[in-house]
């Protein structure tokens, strides 16, 4: 598989793409302040244009772009087509082979096979996470326990057909395979706070964020329910965002389709997550 192999693949299953450095080059290709392309060491990886907004989904341009000069393909995980219901791509970058399998063991849980790129040092990873959760780069309670990273919204990895500087090609573990939406324990892993210093609202700002805050924790506790107990968090997190959207006239459509999101998330049918939260409305005073 070559760099335009990969980045027709790409882009022909929703991800989107844009050019990267290519070890293959004499110098760096890649761009940004405080680069310098002439001493660059870390080849093969940096962007050759802005990817949060140069980034691609076109066959005609991947073939511009990938088939002529040498160039590896990045993935921009923030502008990739969304998964089902809206879903965000989340990759978990292994650094070395069974790092999340083992992650996934401490935790008490079976790794989740999903879409899989074998990278030089480990493998990618791709996961759909709910919308709503609004993941970035942040490892959050893996860290010191995950050797690896995670790319949430405004992050980008190296994709298949591309040349890592040891001369090994990321390759796509099974073609065949999509993502699958990320496990419940890792989605609650990675939204746990890090640090003790929470960011302080912006003056007028306070009460969206508050309220948003608050969403995030519901979510977070349908998100961590064990099994037996997954219908019972729905229908607790459900009152308690109606209670609070009732107070502050937020829109119920989106707390429902959040929750929805969430407990399907959890292994619970989108029949069974919408009569929960139909009847935690009822019991909150709504109408329909
Ligand atoms: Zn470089």
């Amino acid at each position: 598989m070559t760099p335009l192999d990969g980045a027709l693949w790409l882009v022909r299953h929703g991800f989107a793409v844009f050019p990267t450095d290519h070890p293959g080059l004499e110098q760096c290709a890649g761009i940004g302040r405080g680069h310098n392309p002439a001493t660059c060491e870390d080849r093969g990886k940096h962007p050759c244009a802005a990817f949060t907004r140069a980034h691609t989904l076109d066959e005609d341009q991947v073939k511009r772009t990938f088939g002529g000069e040498l160039r590896n393909v990045g993935v921009a995980i923030g502008a990739c087509a969304p998964g089902p219901g809206g879903a965000r791509l989340l990759v978990v970058d292994s650094d070395r082979p069974g790092a999340i399998e083992d992650t996934a063991a401490a935790y008490g849980y079976r790794h989740t096979a999903t879409m899989r790129v074998t990278t030089a040092k480990g493998a990618h990873d791709y996961y759909w996470a709910p919308a709503a959760l609004e993941l970035g780069n942040g490892l959050g309670q893996l860290r010191g326990k995950f050797d690896g990273d995670v790319r949430g919204s405004r992050g980008y990895v190296i994709g298949p057909g591309s040349v890592h500087a040891t001369g090994v090609i990321y390759e796509l573990d099974d073609p065949e395979q999509p993502p699958v939406p990320a496990p419940a324990w890792l989605l609650t892993a990675l939204q746990a706070p890090t640090t003790a210093t929470v960011p302080q609202p912006r003056p007028g700002r306070a009460r969206d964020r508050q309220h948003d805050g608050s969403l995030a924790g519901l979510i977070r506790t349908v998100l961590g329910a064990h099994p037996g107990n997954r219908n019972s968090a729905l229908y607790w997190a459900a009152n308690r965002a109606f209670e609070q959207a009732q107070r502050g006239g937020t829109d119920v459509r989106a707390i429902a389709g959040a929750l929805v999101d969430a407990a399907t998330h959890t292994g619970l049918t989108e029949t069974e997550a919408r009569t929960t939260i139909a009847s935690a409305y009822r019991r909150a005073g709504g109408t329909r």
